[in-house]
Formats: structure tokens, sequence, C-alpha cells
């Protein structure tokens, strides 16, 4: 199992709700994202509007969810959940909307999975408040109309460039979060450790964020695994030292890669001489979706300069050649 995974949310995150920021001042990082959603927050409370639709997209375990949910707190309303697989059919969608009250947030994760005909049903939705859907079906198939209580649609998406034009198009908002700083994951990790009541000193939070993937969700997993190599090695209490040796021991490496992301690397570097190479071969290679290539492993991977999107395919960097102790290809072949 992949312990850097931030896609699945395993039974692991269940304790989560505990540590998952609330409020808008307690959500670390993003800075832009902060001060924009402040002020639109504040600007639609005080005329007593619903918040316009937001889009928030950004690799998986960034804090979509959690933004989605401060969103209603600070808004004082309720949310409901769903996400674009699991509306299978206009009516499921239907059964949402008509559930919602006023003001309230309607959160649908993966929205890029939406099926077309549910993504129909939710363009009057979103732009008029209408509800325009048919039921039954043949001779006795009748269309229904109704008006919905304004709500604020909040959708996420790892990747925004899968969603439809017209869907984009429908969002008044939209936020793209970015991989964290290590100071940021490092405030993450030691307010965590806090409210889980762990001992914890700076240089431990901060090994913990710099091996983390630049992924909150990332980050409070490696620090629940600290907690227990720390528990049975040592007294509990976490320093660099002991993050050093439980992260080793986890083979997360000193740039937070796993086996999945050395694998990926691995791969270019030995089987494809470093590309370039095209990501269904790539993907065909690692026995790996294309999708979790796209949306998963290479995000990180290019944002810490390990490789690179090029028009002929994905290319490895020449601080990949050298994280794996590799001599560099000689230029002329
Ligand atoms: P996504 O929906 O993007 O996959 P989540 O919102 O579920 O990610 O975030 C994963 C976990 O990481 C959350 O449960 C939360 O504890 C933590 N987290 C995310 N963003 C932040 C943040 N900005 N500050 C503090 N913790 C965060």
């Amino acid at each position: 199992d992949r312990l850097v995974s931030a896609t699945e949310k395993p039974l692991d995150d269940a304790p989560d709700h505990a540590i998952r920021p609330k409020r808008l001042a307690d959500y670390v990082g993003q800075p832009r994202v902060c001060e924009q959603m402040e002020i639109f927050i504040e600007a639609a409370r005080s005329r007593r509007e619903a918040l316009d639709h937001t889009l928030v997209f950004g690799p998986p375990g960034l804090g979509k969810t959690t933004l989605a949910n401060i969103i209603a707190e600070e808004m004082s309303v309720n949310m409901r959940s769903t996400s674009g697989p699991v509306l299978e059919k206009a009516g499921d969608l239907a059964a949402m909307l008509t559930n919602l009250e006023e003001g309230d947030v309607l959160f649908i994760d993966e929205i890029h999975r939406l099926n077309p005909a549910v993504e129909e049903v939710l363009y009057p939705a979103m732009e008029d408040f209408q509800l325009d859907i048919m039921i039954g079906e043949g001779p006795a198939a009748r269309s229904i109309k109704l008006d919905l209580p304004p709500f604020t649609l909040v959708g996420a998406t790892t990747r925004a460039g899968l969603l439809t034009g017209p869907l984009r198009d429908r969002f008044g908002i939209v936020q793209r979060l970015e991989f964290y700083s290590v100071e940021d994951l490092a405030h993450i990790v030691a307010r965590s450790a806090h409210l889980l009541g762990l001992s914890i000193e700076t240089e431990g939070a901060t090994e913990i964020a710099r091996r983390s993937r630049g992924t909150p969700r990332i980050a409070n997993r490696l620090l629940r695994r600290v907690r227990d190599y720390a528990q049975v090695k040592g007294d509990g209490r976490i320093c660099a030292t002991m993050a050093d040796r439980a992260l080793n021991m986890l083979n997360v490496d000193t740039h937070g890669l796993d086996h999945m992301d050395r694998r990926l690397l691995m791969t270019m570097l030995e089987k494809f001489s470093g590309g370039p190479v095209g990501v269904e071969s790539l993907a065909a290679a690692i026995s790996e979706a294309s999708d979790t290539i796209e949306e998963v492993l290479e995000p990180y991977l290019i944002q810490q300069g390990f490789m690179m999107r090029t028009a002929r395919g994905r290319m490895v960097t020449d601080q990949a050649w050298h994280h794996f102790g590799l001599p560099l290809p000689s230029t002329e072949s």
C-alpha cells in the first residue's frame, strides 16, 4: 500500500475531523485563496445572499473539501456533500437540490466526473436556481419545473482542464490550491500534534513537513505513523531524529518521494533514457492508470523540478539523474 497516497481517504483519516480546520483563520497557507475568500464571504454575508458558486481545484489532499466546509461554516449554513461519480442519474441530483435550504452549500467532489445528463440539470440550477427535469419515460414522461432556494455550489476537481466549458463558466469564483511550503506544512503538523495531544519539537514537525509531498493530508498521516514509532522506540516525544528514523523506515525519502514516485522516475530514467515519453507508455510501463500519473504523481514531481511536460511527452530533469545518483546521459546520442 502506498503510504503517501493522497487520493484515497482511508479509515486512518477517520479521526481527521478533530484536526480539520473549521474556520478560515485556521486554514494554514494558501494566502491568495484565503484573502479572496475572506472578502467574498464577508460581502455575501453582509448582502445576506448566498455566496457565488465556487470551483476549487488542485491535487488530492490539498484542502478542497476542507475549504468547502469552511465556506459553509463561515456563511453559517449547512453543507451537503456528494461527488460526481455518485450522482448517476439526473434524479439523484434533483433529490439533493430539492433538499437544500436557502444559502446552503452543495459540495460536489470530483465534479469533472459528472455524467452529462446530470450536468444538464445543473446548468439551470446554478444559473437561475431552477430545477428542470423530465420524470418517467415514453408517453408518461413529463417535465417538472421547480424553483430552488438560492444556494452555493462548491465544486472540487483535481484537474480544471477536464471540466466542460459551460460548467466552468457558471462558477463565479475559481480558486486554485497550490502545494504547501515546508513552513506551512510544519505549522499544520504542529497544529495537528497539539490537537492530538502529542509532544513534538519544531525540528520534528519540520522534518515531517519536508517529507510530505507538499500535501497536508500526507503530513497528517505521516505524523500519525511517526507518533507510533516514537511511542514504541522512544518516549513518545517527536524530535527530528525520531521523525527521520520513522520516515526512513517507512521508505519516505528526503524529498518526500515514495516508492511510486521513485518507480515512475526510475522507469523514465532506465527504460526511456529520461524521455521524452508519452504518458500512456509510461502508464503501461509502471502498470498504473494514466490518470493517476497526471493527477497524483506528476504534479508534485513537476513542481519539485524532477520532471517536465514537453510537447513530445514527459522528460526527467537533470535533478532527477542527480537524485538517483546516476550520471547524466551524453547529449550527442
Ligand atoms: P482534498 O479535498 O483536496 O482532497 P481535504 O480537504 O480532504 O483535501 O484535506 C485533507 C486533510 O488535510 C484535511 O482533513 C485537513 O485535516 C488537512 N488540511 C487540508 N488543508 C489544510 C489547511 N489549509 N490547513 C490545515 N489543514 C489542512
